[in-house]
């Protein structure tokens, strides 16, 4: 069965990896793409004006609405899919409480499913995380984060959660985002760390350091084109589900 995909934020990075991705499946299709730019065309598909995303819903009738946008457009859009029943994906990061309530009342009304991150490797980062941080009690934990210069939100969404796993297993901690000056460390503080250069399409490294040894468990994307697939597999996985809230890590069970 094909899958039709409607995709937002068409002409960012994300949204054309989405639109490429999208081109190269036999299960999805894309019913139309929507972005603040529009009019250009992307792998064969017109980019059309994100304001009349409301109109474009009820005319065309997506399976799902795939989000990589902003904060804000995020929430406006994930409303506008709960009026017009239509299922939302998204991993657009630096979401506000308020932001996460939003799309849970979203998930009241269609099937909503939301991660910070896409990659496989990443689900299986934030295991050997959940593994790694009780087995070494008492080391000292340091994340950092690696991106492209035009990100905007920090530290990512990848490293808040991964910090919430790291709390998770071990309670909470204080964050340190950089050091500077006299600062010297707390015994269980984490240190986090956010880079900004270049084109890198995301880099995650969390240090375990303690007992005369230390653990580097890193993950590097080498292209966004991990994350629009798995942005893909997580909307043909979602099409026809109940209303809900749901998570990456049940479409890679
Ligand atoms: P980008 O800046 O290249 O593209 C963002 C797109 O969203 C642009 O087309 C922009 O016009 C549009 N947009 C932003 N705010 C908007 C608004 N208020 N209304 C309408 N359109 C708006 O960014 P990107 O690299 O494509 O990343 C987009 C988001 O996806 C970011 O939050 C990023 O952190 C996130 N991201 C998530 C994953 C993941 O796996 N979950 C992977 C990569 C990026």
């Amino acid at each position: 069965m094909t899958v039709r995909v409607a995709v937002t934020g068409a002409t960012g990075r994300m949204g054309e990896e989405v639109l490429a991705a999208a081109s190269d499946r036999d299960d999805i299709d894309v019913a139309f793409a929507v972005s603040r730019s529009a009019g250009d065309e992307i792998e064969g598909v017109l980019v059309e004006d994100a304001a009349d995303l409301p109109d474009l819903l009820a005319a065309h009738d997506p399976d799902v609405l795939v989000d990589f946008t902003g904060p804000a457009s995020c929430v406006e859009y994930a409303a506008a899919c709960a009026e017009s029943g239509v299922a939302f994906v998204s991993g657009t990061t630096g979401l506000s409480d308020g932001g996460f309530d939003a799309l849970r009342d979203a998930a009241d009304e269609v099937p909503v499913l939301y991660a910070s991150n896409f990659s496989r490797g990443i689900a299986a980062l934030r295991r050997a995380v959940r593994e790694a941080v009780p087995a070494l009690d008492g080391y000292d934990i340091e994340l950092t984060e690696t991106h492209h210069n035009a990100k905007r939100d920090a530290p990512s969404g990848t490293a808040l959660t991964l910090l919430e796993d790291i709390d998770d297993v071990r309670g909470d901690s204080p964050r340190v985002h950089g050091r500077e000056g006299e600062a010297p460390r707390t015994e269980d503080e984490i240190g986090v760390h956010a880079r900004r250069a270049g084109d890198i399409a995301g880099e995650h490294e969390v240090l375990l350091a303690g007992n005369h040894e230390s653990l580097s468990l890193t993950h590097r994307a080498g292209s966004r084109g991990v994350f629009a697939a798995g942005a893909l597999d997580a909307a043909a996985w979602l099409s026809g589900r109940d209303a809900g809230w749901y998570d990456f890590t049940e479409v890679l069970e």
